[in-house]
């Protein structure tokens, strides 16, 4: 890691496609995230759009940001920088400079970017590369020149008004920042899936509203904990909104279909859970229901059975994780840290009976569903409670 840089630059993918005024408005989303995930974190460290570049100043330890901002929802990378004027003797300098340094292996290579039109420099972006080739070649003894996979690559990006000079580009998740592409309601078991479907969403722009079904005495005993957890994880990502969590009480109507239903149980669950969500994302503004279910995963989850849990509402429901293995979704939620969360001991209780449907037909599951659905559903949303995390 550049120890010595004295910028940490960001950069964003979809974002720059975006017509002025939309690429703007999401430029400054994004600062605003980033500012609020620093602070959150008490990392100093100012931040701002200068040079068509998101960057960072006046901080400590680039190390820090480069942990916190690059898993941010819209950022493409992160390079912490030496920032020197866009000539090739001052780029050349710089780069003796940090390969002094930052140097430890036998090969090394260029990589030269420049921006603006060919009029912009009076130089290429070869001519950069030689320069700095021969002049890294005298400085760095017995080091060689590899194109190809050097122990070292050293990168230029030279613009208009400043060239910045770098060894590493962290990726970070792309996307949209959070706050960019309106509200969804997310149902958050706290399970591994639903984690990751929340900040698979987050990752298109998404302000998330968590809802979690607290299931009376069908709740393992620390179940509750595990959603709260993995809500706490996922608000690092997006401090500056609104993460209180609201907690469905559906022990009541859980016990019922216990007892009314034996196959179509889950499928009815799974309706009634939807037909809370909407109810509370209209109250909340919001445009879409988020779920981790996952094509196959269970018996409520086939192709047939999402079809007509769906039906229920008006509203879309959207499934990121529809095409996703467990595997693929474990590792995602290692990486966002909420693995931890989801992993803690609940005592489960299992409410799917011996031989659930499967078989998604709609008349079968209408044929049995119980009339009161629809107004438990409203009994549910106005006794919603809120723990904050
Ligand atoms: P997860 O899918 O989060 O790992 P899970 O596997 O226990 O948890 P499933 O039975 O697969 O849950 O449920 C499918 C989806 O329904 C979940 O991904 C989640 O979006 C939603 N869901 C299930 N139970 C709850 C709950 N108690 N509170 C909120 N949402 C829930
Ligand atoms: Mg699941």
């Amino acid at each position: 890691m550049l120890k010595e840089a004295d910028v940490v630059i960001i950069r964003f993918g979809e974002i720059s496609l975006k017509s002025s005024n939309v690429r703007s408005r999401m430029i400054n989303r994004l600062c605003e995230n980033i500012n609020a995930a620093l602070k959150n974190r008490g990392i100093e460290g100012t931040v701002y759009n200068k040079w068509s570049r998101v960057i960072v100043t006046d901080f400590d330890d680039p190390e820090k940001i480069v942990e916190t901002v690059s898993s941010l929802p819209g950022v493409v990378s992160v390079s912490p920088c030496k920032v020197v004027e866009p000539d090739i003797d001052s780029m050349v300098e710089g780069l003796l400079e940090i390969s002094t340094d930052n140097f430890e292996g036998n090969t090394f290579g260029i990589k030269a970017r420049r921006a603006g039109d060919k009029n912009t420099h009076e130089f290429s972006s070869r001519d950069i590369c030689e320069k700095a080739g021969s002049s890294l070649l005298e400085n760095l003894e017995e080091a060689e020149v590899d194109l190809e996979d050097p122990d070292q690559w050293f990168y230029v990006e030279c613009r208009k008004e400043k060239a910045f000079l770098y060894l590493e580009k962290y990726r970070g998740p792309g996307g949209l920042p959070v706050g960019s592409e309106g509200k969804v309601v997310s149902l958050i078991s706290g399970g591994h899936d639903s984690p990751v479907a929340t900040y698979k969403m987050m990752c298109r722009g998404c302000e998330v509203i968590p809802l979690y079904f607290s299931m009376g005495e069908y709740s393992g005993i620390d179940i509750d904990i595990r959603a709260f957890k993995t809500v706490e994880q996922l608000k690092k990502f997006a401090p500056n909104f609104d993460w209180d969590v609201r907690v469905a009480d559906i022990g009541k109507t859980v016990e019922d279909l216990m007892e009314d239903l034996k196959n179509t149980r889950m499928v009815v669950l799974r309706r009634f859970m939807l037909i809370v969500a909407e109810k509370l994302a209209e109250k909340e503004g919001a445009r879409g229901i988020v779920t981790g279910e996952s094509l196959g995963q269970k018996s409520s989850q086939t192709l047939g059975n999402l079809d007509v849990v769906s039906k229920v509402v008006d509203m879309p429901v959207h499934r990121p994780l529809i095409s996703f293995d467990k595997s693929e979704i474990i590792e995602i939620a290692r990486e966002i840290g909420t693995f931890e969360g989801s992993s803690i001991e609940s005592g489960c209780v299992n409410l799917a009976p011996n031989r659930p449907e499967v078989s998604g037909d709609f008349e079968k599951i209408v044929d049995v569903e119980p009339g009161y659905l629809e107004e438990r559903a409203e009994q549910v949303v106005r006794n919603i409670s809120i723990e904050e995390v």
